[in-house]
């Protein structure tokens, strides 16, 4: 019988280790920790994705000594019972486990207020502080505590562990020209900044003999001037390898200093990070990994076959499906769910500040994290007719979810198309994959037997002939053209109602007229007036950008994205930030502007204002129906207009709830 992607499939002895497969999940943060010791909802998460087949994980960051405790704390030997339990767990299904051992140099801020430290007495990049360049005496102290550490690694039954050895963390600041500036036998020379990583895989060596596979994650590139490039990254493997102080090398890319390579969000091309990892990995002598945007075991196979690497990372797409190996294997790709690369509610929850949740979660797959409470999907006793309005993402997934528990579903959209505001978002350059859910979505309902009704507007009479059991809206929102901004609730701005102002969602829908010069409003901060600027920019327009802000979409730092988006704005000559900004006037060759620091007035020319204040949920379909005595269920943004994990998480709750 054919195997498929026998590659991806095929074992791989790693150290003295083999690993069913070549999939494996390089390490990240879940924020499912618990005072730096594994959880039971830990476990879950990791089991639900070695269930699904993978072949071996990587455990967040562990921190190995108390300056840089990390969210496991493989300093204390408390944190042994609980990584043994995790490892016995995923033994169950044949997947490996290793530990990444890690310290965060400058980006471990301590919380005495007393110095981080790293390398050299550099400011962290992010948060601007100045870290104390480390001794002798503290060189020693954290090899030991990379060795205790791996020992505890050893004791709880793991099977091997990596060294964090990049994106600007400790063993990093050491090995980059850019961030080692010492004049001892640790800087100068790659021989002699290499020496901290040596002196801590030597000690871990010691610590555990041939028990305990080791490997290395280095950054084949840290993308900014003066930083780790793949030639200096190729040698650094070299020297680790001669010495035989690896069994494998883990290759990424990028650092705090280049903030938006770390994570790739969907401006970035699938695989963006190998180019440049091959060229790390090409010569090695011991197994490799690669990572960076694989969402599919097809796209796994191709860069094996390449010889691009000998193991492949899925860390999002495996948030996004658990399950996407097994799936796969068994000829199911249409059904695995695909990752966005959004960064939204993984690792955009992680960076978020102010926010209600510092946890990883995934926009299109709301059961993420929440593996250790999740019932089986419940069957519907007796099935019922359920009726879904909008098929925006909320409606989809209420659509889908009811019909997974064996309900009749019928859906209604009434646009001729699915994806409702989505649809519209993803017609902005690089965001075309936000809608992949949709589409993805759109599919599952065929295969779950959903009458799809496109042009069909739902009403009381609508309802009333098709006498549903319950109907969930998910009518979703419009854009408000109020223009009340959310430092100035109380100013009305004067000319609203001229056809020169419209929303981004005319713009991208292309319902506007095409300007000569527009000045964009964005009061949000995310994506939903950017789309729009840039996809002015690229049909020729001037855009004047004003924005209540002081940067310019500062929401979409967390998600990756921000970086690269100002990057690709300010390339056109017609682009221009006018941050702090009200808006006031609109005339149909004017919109007046007013500094929100200094109070003054700028007239800016301008045939067109694209207005971004927030949108309004439609609930009218709702009170409607519940007049007529209907069971009704809302969701999405009908609930609250919010961004798209909102909608996917609250269509999830009301397809669980009807
Ligand atoms: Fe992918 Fe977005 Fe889910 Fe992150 S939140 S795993 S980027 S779909």
């Amino acid at each position: 019988m054919d195997v498929r992607y026998p590659l991806a499939s095929s074992p791989i002895r790693v150290g003295g280790v083999e690993l069913r497969n070549r999939i494996t999940r390089t390490a990240h943060g879940t924020g499912y920790t618990r005072g730096g010791l594994v959880t039971e909802r830990l476990i879950a998460y990791h089991e639900a994705r070695a269930r699904g087949g993978v072949g071996s994980v990587f455990l967040e960051t562990c921190g190995v000594h108390e300056t840089s405790p990390g969210p496991l704390h493989a300093f204390r030997d408390e944190v042994v019972s609980g990584l043994a339990e995790l490892a016995e767990r995923l033994h169950r299904h044949d997947t490996k486990v290793f530990a990444q051992l890690w310290h965060g140099g400058t980006q471990a801020l301590r919380r005495d207020g007393s110095p981080a430290w790293s390398a050299s007495a550099l400011p962290d990049p992010i948060y601007g502080r100045v870290a104390q360049a480390m001794t002798k005496a503290m060189i020693d102290e954290v090899v030991a505590g990379f060795a205790d550490g791996a020992r505890r690694c050893l004791e709880a039954g793991l099977d091997g562990v990596e060294v964090h050895g990049a994106h600007t963390y400790l063993v990093s600041s050491f090995l980059s020209p850019m961030t080692n500036l010492r004049d001892d036998e640790y800087g100068g020379p790659l021989e002699n900044r290499v020496r901290f990583a040596q002196e801590v895989l030597r000690a871990i060596r010691d610590a555990c003999g041939s028990g305990l596979v080791v490997g290395i994650r280095l950054v084949a590139t840290e993308g900014v001037a003066g930083g780790i490039e793949p030639p200096e990254a190729a040698r650094t493997r070299e020297l680790l390898e001669d010495e035989g102080l690896v069994d494998f090398v883990d290759v990424s890319m990028g650092g705090y200093h280049n903030f938006g390579k770390l994570i790739g969000a969907m401006h970035e091309p699938l695989g963006y990070e190998l180019p440049t990892s091959v060229q790390v990995t090409r010569a090695a002598r011991v197994p490799t990994v690669v990572t960076g945007r694989i969402a599919t075991l097809a796209q796994a196979e191709e860069i094996l076959a390449s010889g691009a690497a000998d193991l492949v990372s899925m860390v999002r797409a495996l948030l996004a499906d658990p399950e996407l190996v097994a799936k796969s294997l068994a000829g199911r790709e249409a059904e695995v769910r695909p990752c966005i690369a959004c960064n939204e509610a993984c690792v955009g929850r992680r960076f978020a500040t102010g926010a209600a949740t510092r946890e990883t979660g995934c926009t299109v797959n709301p059961d993420a994290g929440r593996e250790h409470r999740l019932p089986a999907l419940e069957r519907a006793v007796p099935p019922r007719f359920v009726l879904v309005a909008g098929a925006g993402p909320a409606g989809l997934e209420a659509a889908r979810t009811a019909a997974l528990r064996g309900h009749r579903v019928a859906l209604h959209e009434a646009q001729d198309a699915p994806g409702g505001l989505v649809r519209r978002a993803r017609a902005a350059p690089h965001r075309h994959d936000l809608g992949v859910i949709c589409d993805w979505l759109w599919d599952e309902l065929e295969r779950h037997g959903v009458e799809r009704r496109l042009g069909s507007r739902v009403d009381r009479e609508l309802v009333r002939r098709e006498a549903p059991d319950a109907v969930v809206v998910a009518t979703g929102s419009l854009p408000r053209r109020d223009g009340i901004q959310r430092l100035r609730p109380a100013l009305r701005v004067e000319g609203l109602d001229l056809p020169s102002v419209v929303t981004p969602v005319e713009v991208l829908a292309g319902d506007a007229p095409a300007p000569r010069r527009a000045v964009v409003f964005d009061d949000l901060g995310n994506y939903q007036a950017a789309g729009a600027a840039e996809l002015l920019l690229e049909r020729g327009a001037d855009v004047v950008y004003a924005t209540s802000f002081a940067e310019l979409t500062p929401d979409l730092f967390r998600s990756f994205q921000r970086d690269a988006l100002a990057a690709r704005l300010h390339a056109h000559p017609g682009f221009r930030l006018v941050p702090r900004a009200s808006v006031e006037r609109v005339t149909e060759e004017s919109v007046t502007l007013r500094s929100l620091d200094s109070g003054v007035a700028e007239e800016v020319e301008a045939d067109l204002l694209v207005l971004m204040t927030g949108f309004e949920p439609q609930t009218s379909l709702a009170d409607e129906l519940r007049a007529d005595g209907v069971e009704v269920h809302v969701a999405g943004d009908a609930v609250a207009p919010l961004l798209l994990p909102h909608a996917i998480e609250s269509g999830r709750a009301a397809g669980a709830l009807v």
